[in-house]
Parts: structure tokens; C-alpha cells; sequence
């Protein structure tokens, strides 16, 4: 950011008052999280008030690290910052949104919004690549969409922008409305517009009326040709693009606005070649020695490196750091510019050992082998750097099971979007969610929204209270032994037979308690636990007469929901569920939840919601619905490194049984994962195989127990590369189908003894 503003143009512009006035220079940007600040005495710092915190409890920080301006909409004891100044306006977010839109009209370059479901950020860092070709532009940075992220993009406009891309996401009405009056776009794009994201507008109609506001004013449309018709009074020149997959449509409709701005087909198709991977996430990982290594394999640009730097120094807390760049990447740069940017941040050009690499660090010699509580930034994503960073990584995470969270994020708002807003969302996480992990998945949830929760057996529900979780909790196998778990723990557990209702009974009499809330299964055709239809009257004359119950719920199980060409059985279920709950519901004299969705269920039946339901591997990103699929993000990743590579003559054997005998000199690289871990035996000799450096090798010998070795003959691999066993060539489905099973036996059968990492969105 590189404004120029005084506290009086400020005051003016946002029509605020002065608390105090103590200086007049000039403010060069703005931040809004203390831990950001790197350079305070140009920065104005804005007091923002979020759900959960409050900037104004942040001046004193603030002051410390030398900022003397403050935006804020409270009252301040100013007599404790004699040097600051203190502007207050009725609200800190919407005096920014002003200030950001009169820096906009200063300048009178096109300026380009984007919006959609999906795709936006892709889109905007794609056009980017392509535009830069002919234009200096600014772009929002990563996926800075939200009412403050606009306004913080449009503050990095400046004198030498020549062009401006502005990202623009609404989550709630009359947002767009707001954003188009700040952005004042003269050209539009609609990337997509699907079901994701949508749930706080009641249909796809008035989603779609909301979104293309943000278009009224725009002299030039970009838009999928199947929305067209949908548009009011198509005034404006409008380019249509659809028709193919995902990508397909993004290139296509970059093709046609880079031409548009004049840039030669030609040139465009280069820049299509090389159109970067959008990777917006900030990965982080234990390093040997107590460093922490951070990864951002975002594409190359100083804003993204600048973000980046920005993140790690929050992190830093007086540590050192160090940022370690690709020299092959690098020259295509402007270093002088890099160096400034680093700069900015006390890095100082490092020296080492590593040739391919290009390093700027707090100190001016580093050796990696040496090298402690430092904070490692890898910025791409490079084989050189790569090989450094599994050097670093710390040894039990040789071999990892990765969890994404953003895209478990992205997953629940998917599925949310598909029910109505009287409907809750239950997630099962029962053996772990999956396989997964259980505490930290599930505090993620909770944040999500997740209203309910379900797990198998008691001991998992202790677990989960024993970590501090307080949604309810309902327990799917319940017998004797658990019955005292439940009571302490406040457990609810489901009900499926006279016999086991009865043995709860007499408990809560023992125990003295009423009102035990508790969940009755019924069985509609799966054929597993639960009441039959038949005993329908008899359940409730029995429940009626108990006062040591109550009915939370009603539900049942879907046995055939993802059967996409039969869905008879399915409907038989769902029609015996209606009746059944109706019935419950009729004889209890308080409302009870009805619940028989589980996400195929919700794939494909959304229609049954009833007021919950329950999901499980939908938040990892399997669907059979096909529409819903292409809307879910893989939330799984399995990834190992190398531990040796090793040459084989002719007619020398590998491995157990000595199955695999070369017939030409080979090579084969070794792997520290077995059938122990969930790499399944039958995957051995080529049956299966694994990713290295993108590219695909198959095993060769038998898998052991806690190793595999894969054919490298082809390829110059080395000891520390990263292996891929899941991951984006490789997802969870596809190993599932090789292994011909299902992605609930691969989850469920990674092994406990590798470490779980968590992807986690930085901002
Ligand atoms: C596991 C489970 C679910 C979730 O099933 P998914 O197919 O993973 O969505 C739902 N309901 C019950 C009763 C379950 O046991």
C-alpha cells in the first residue's frame, strides 16, 4: 500500500471528529492487526470491531510499535498516547469504505470487479497473469473479498496503476449494492454462479438479481452464456463464454477479456501456457531444532511476497526469520524491487550452502544444518525448494496425513447451501471423523456452524467433552456399560430396541433422572439397529409412560442413497420415514427434531432435509451427485518423502517373495509407508502407485508392512523428495476405486501412528 493522506484529509473525507491532533505527517497505509505493523509511524491503525474482538483494545499495542494514527468509533483515554493522533467516526468500517471509494474516484483507470460462486479468486490471479502482459495493475490480494478486504484493495490503487482488478463476495443482502458504490467498476465479470455460497438468500433468482448489482454502472459484461437471459435489460455490451468444464470456461473467458484489451492472441496463448496454480493457502509444519517452516506456494508476485512476509513477522516474536526463494524463479523479477520489499521487513541477502537457492534472512550467514527457533518462509514451490523444506521438516513428519481446512470449510458451506434454513447440520465424526482426527476437526466445525454432533460409541463423546466441546452429542451404540458415560458426560444416546430402552429406564430410576433426552432409530429398510414400523404404537404408549425420557429426535438410515439409477428404494425409506416421524410427533406433546438425510442422502434427496442432517464423508469431499462433487474441495492429503534410492542389476529381486525380478537395470526409490499406514498390500507390483514431483510411479515388489519402493528408472528423484499417496493427482476417490473399495475404508484405515498437519487459512 502507498497512500498519501493527512489526519485532516481523513477527518474531512469520513466526516469524523478529532479526540486529539497532535500531528500532521503524512499517513502512507493503513492496518487493522497490531501483529502486522511494520512500519507504525506512517500507518494508521483502524480500531475494527469483529464478533469476537475489538481493535480498540489494541491502541496500547499499537502505540508501542510507534503508530500515531488511529481511526476509531469509540472513546479513548487519549491523555495515555500524547503523540497520537485519534480521529472518531460513527463506525470504523464504514468510514473506511468511504475513504477507500473517494481514493477510487481519483483515479480514472478501469477498474474490473469480479464476482461468482467459484472461480473468482482463479479468474482475477489469471487475468492478472495475462493482463500484466500490456498493463500495470493492482489486484485484491489472495482472496480479499469481503466489505473490508474491497476497501483495503482499492486503497492499493496509486499514480502508476494503470489497470485494477477488485474481487468482490457477499455473504449477506444488499452487501453488492454497497461494494459497487465503493469498487465504481467500469467492466464486470460473473465468473460462475452455482448453488455454493448461498445460503442466506432464499432462491437462486434473487441470488442472482443481488450479485449483478455490482454490474449496474459497467460499460462491458462478462458473463456465462446460460445467465444471459436471465439479465433485466442488457444494455451494456455483453461477452458471453460456457460450455466446458470448470477451467475450460476460466481460460476461455480470460482469452476473451485480455483480448478485449488489445493484447495479440498470440501473446495470449503464451501466457495461457503458463498460467499459474492457485494455491491460496499458508501450509505450516514443525521443523527440526524448533523452527517453524511455513509454505506459500501462492504464484509469484511482490504482493503475495509481501503478504506472506507480513504473516510470518506476526508469527515471529522477536525469532529469527528467514525467506527462501527459488533463483530459477526469481529471475524473471525486478530484484531491485524484491530487495526493497524485503527489505521493508529487515531481511537482509543471505549466504549458504544451497546454490539453487536465493535466501534473505535476519542474519547474513545461515547454515540450515545448524539453523534453530527460526521461521522459515518457502515462497513457491519449486523441486529446489522443496528438497530444502523436507531437509527441515521435522522427522515424525517424514510420512503425514494432511488436513485442509479451508476446504472443509468450503465443503459445510456447500452442503449448507442445499438445505433450508430450518435445518440443522449434525456431522458425524465417529472413529476419529473418519479416520481424520477428532478434537481439532471438530473445534473447526463448531466454528462452522455445526449445530449437532454424532459419534459411534461413548468413549469417543467422553473424548470430545474431556477436550471442551458442549454441542450435543449423540451416541449411535449404546449398551450397559456406557449408560454411566452418558449420564456424567451428558451423552444422548440413540435408542433401537425394547430390551436396550428398557435396561436405560431402569438406570435413570436408579439414578433418580428425568427428562433423559434421548434419539429413537427406526429402521425403514436397512435392516441394521433399529425399531420396526410395526412397533410404532407400542414405542410411543411406552414413552408416553416414562418420564425419565425424552424424545430429542426421530431418525433413520438410508441404506441405497447413492444409487443414482434406482432411486425406488430410497423413496420406500424416505415414505416410510415420513409416516413414522409424523406419528411421534403427533403423540409427543413437544416438538422433536426429524432427521434421515446422510450427505448421499443430501446429494441426492435434499428435498427430505426434515429439520436435520447428518453428514459424514460429504465434508471430505465425496458426492455421487456429480453437480454437487465439482463444487466440493478434497480436504485429505497423504504425503510421505524418500528415504533412499537404490540401483538393480538384471536378474536381481525385490522385496518379499521376490515377486518383482528386474529384467534391465533399474532404479527404485524407497518409501517409509506400508500396509501398517493404509497403503493396501494389494497394491503392490504396479497394481497401485504414488505421485513424486507431479509425476505418477508405480510400486514395484510388495508393499511391507511400513515400507513400499516405487520405479524411479525414468526420473532423476532424490532421498527427501515429497511423495504424493493422496492428494491432487491422486484423491482420495481415485485411490479408493484402485483399491476397489470405498474413500470411508481409505479414511478409516489411515493409521494412528502418522501425524496429522492442518492447512489453515491465514487471514
Ligand atoms: C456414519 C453415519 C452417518 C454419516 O454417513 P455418511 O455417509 O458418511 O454421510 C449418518 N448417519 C448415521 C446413523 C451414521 O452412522
Amino acid at each position: 500500500m502507498n497512500i498519501n493522506y493527512t489526519s485532516s484529509d481523513i477527518q474531512t473525507i469520513c466526516t469524523g471528529s478529532f479526540l486529539q491532533n497532535t500531528n500532521q505527517e503524512a499517513i502512507h497505509s493503513i492496518a487493522y492487526d497490531t501483529r502486522k505493523i511494520h512500519q507504525g509511524s506512517t500507518t494508521l491503525f483502524a480500531c475494527l470491531k469483529t464478533a469476537t474482538n475489538n481493535g480498540h483494545k489494541y491502541i496500547e499495542e499499537g502505540y508501542k510499535k510507534r503508530v500515531r494514527f488511529f481511526l476509531v468509533d469509540e472513546n479513548v483515554a487519549t491523555k495515555k498516547f500524547p503523540e497520537a493522533t485519534f480521529i472518531k467516526v460513527n463506525s470504523v468500517l464504514e468510514a473506511l469504505q468511504i475513504w477507500a471509494k473517494h481514493h477510487r474516484k481519483k483515479f480514472n483507470i478501469p477498474v474490473i470487479a469480479i464476482t461468482g460462486s467459484a472461480g473468482k479468486t482463479t479468474v482475477k490471479e489469471w487475468m492478472y497473469h495475462v493482463l500484466s502482459e500490456k498493463f500495470k495493475i493492482n489486484r485484491s490480494p489472495k482472496s480479499f473479498n469481503s466489505q473490508l478486504g474491497v476497501a483495503l484493495s482499492l486503497f492499493e490503487i496509486s499514480e502508476d496503476t494503470e489497470l485494477a482488478i477488485i474481487e468482490a463476495g457477499i455473504s449477506k443482502r444488499s452487501e453488492m449494492a454497497k461494494l459497487e458504490e465503493i469498487i465504481q467498476p467500469n467492466i464486470g465479470v460473473l465468473t460462475s454462479f452455482g448453488m455454493a455460497h448461498r445460503e442466506n438468500f432464499d432462491s437462486e433468482e434473487d441470488h442472482f438479481k443481488e450479485k449483478i448489482v455490482l454490474f449496474k454502472n459497467c460499460e462491458k459484461l462478462f458473463i456465462p452464456n446460460q445467465l444471459k437471459d436471465k439479465l433485466a435489460n442488457p444494455t451494456s455490451l455483453i461477452y458471453t463464454f460456457d460450455g466446458g468444464t470448470i477451467e475450460e470456461n476460466n481460460i476461455n473467458l480470460i482469452r476473451k477479456i485480455a483480448f478485449d484489451f488489445g493484447i495479440t492472441k498470440t501473446a495470449i496463448d503464451i501466457k495461457i501456457q503458463t498460467l499459474p496454480k492457485i494455491a491460496l493457502r499458508m501450509e505450516s509444519l514443525d521443523g527440526i531444532n524448533n523452527n517453524l517452516l511455513l509454505f506459500d506456494a501462492y504464484n509469484w508476485n511482490l504482493d503475495g511476497l509481501e503478504q506472506a512476509l507480513g504473516y510470518q513477522l506476526s508469527l515471529s516474536n522477536k525469532k529469527d526469520r528467514y525467506l527462501i526463494l527459488s533463483k530459477s524463479a526469481t529471475v524473471k523479477l525486478n530484484t531491485s524491487s524484491l530487495k526493497k520489499v524485503v527489505a521493508q521487513y529487515s531481511l537482509k541477502e543471505a549466504k549458504s550452502t544451497e546454490k539453487d537457492l536465493l535466501i534473505f534472512g535476519s542474519n547474513v550467514e545461515v547454515d540450515f544444518n545448524k539453523l534453530s527457533d527460526a521461521i522459515l518462509l518457502f515462497k513457491g514451490n519449486q523441486p529446489e525448494l522443496k528438497r530444502l523444506a523436507s531437509k527441515m521438516k521435522a522427522r515424525n513428519h517424514s510420512t503425514f496425513v494432511e488436513i485442509n481446512l479451508p476446504a472443509l470449510k468450503n465443503n459445510i458451506g456447500v452442503w449448507k447451501s442445499r438445505v433450508p434454513k430450518t435445518c440443522q447440520l449434525l456431522a458425524m465424526v465417529k472413529a476419529q471423523s473418519y479416520g481424520a482426527e477428532l478434537t481439532k476437526i471438530t473445534e473447526f466445525l463448531v466454528q462452522q456452524g455445526i449445530g449437532y454432533l454424532g459419534v459411534a460409541f461413548a468413549d469417543e463423546g467422553v473424548e470430545l467433552r474431556k477436550s471442551g466441546v458442549k454441542l450435543p452429542i449423540i451416541v449411535m451404540n449404546t449398551d450397559l456399560s456406557s449408560w454411566q458415560d452418558c449420564f456424567q458426560y451428558k451423552l444422548e444416546p440413540s435408542v433401537y430396541s425394547f430390551d436396550q430402552m428398557e435396561a436405560l429406564v431402569t438406570e435413570l430410576i436408579h439414578e433418580g433422572i428425568d427428562q433423559f433426552p434421548i434419539h429413537l432409530k427406526f429402521d425403514t429398510g436397512m435392516h441394521r439397529l433399529g425399531f420396526q414400523s410395526g412397533d410404532l404404537e407400542r414405542v410411543i404408549q411406552y414413552i408416553k409412560a416414562q418420564p425419565e425420557i425424552k424424545v430429542q429426535s426421530v431418525f433413520s438410515h438410508l441404506a441405497d442413497a447413492d444409487n443414482l439409477n434406482d432411486s425406488s428404494f430410497t423413496l420406500l425409506q424416505l415414505k416410510s420415514f415420513q409416516h413414522i416421524s409424523e406419528n411421534v410427533q403427533k403423540a409427543l406433546p413437544y416438538p422433536i427434531l426429524r432427521h434421515v438425510l446422510n450427505s448421499e442422502g443430501l446429494g441426492n434427496y435434499p428435498e427430505y432435509c426434515f429439520d436435520m442432517v447428518r453428514l459424514g464423508i460429504g465434508m471430505f469431499g465425496i458426492s455421487s451427485n456429480p453437480e454437487v462433487e465439482k463444487t466440493l474441495e478434497n480436504v485429505i492429503a497423504w504425503k510421505s518423502t524418500i528415504s533412499q534410492i537404490k540401483d538393480i542389476n538384471i536378474g536381481e529381486s525385490l522385496g518379499y517373495g521376490r515377486s518383482f525380478i528386474a529384467d534391465k537395470k533399474t532404479k527404485i526409490a524407497i518409501i517409509p509407508v506400508g500396509y501398517a499406514d493404509g497403503f493396501q498390500r494389494r497394491l503392490s507390483n504396479g497394481k497401485g502407485g504414488v505421485y513424486v514431483n507431479g509425476k505418477y510411479h508405480p510400486t514395484v515388489g510388495r508393499v511391507c508392512m511400513d515400507m513400499l519402493m516405487i520405479d524411479c528408472a525414468e526420473d532423476n528423484l532424490q532421498v527427501g523428495d515429497e511423495v504424493e499417496i493422496i492428494g491432487p493427482n491422486q484423491n482420495l476417490k481415485n485411490l479408493a476405486d484402485i483399491c476397489d473399495t470405498i474413500p470411508y475404508e481409505i479414511m478409516t484405515g489411515l493409521s494412528a501412528r502418522m501425524p496429522r498437519v492442518f492447512i489453515e487459512e491465514i487471514d
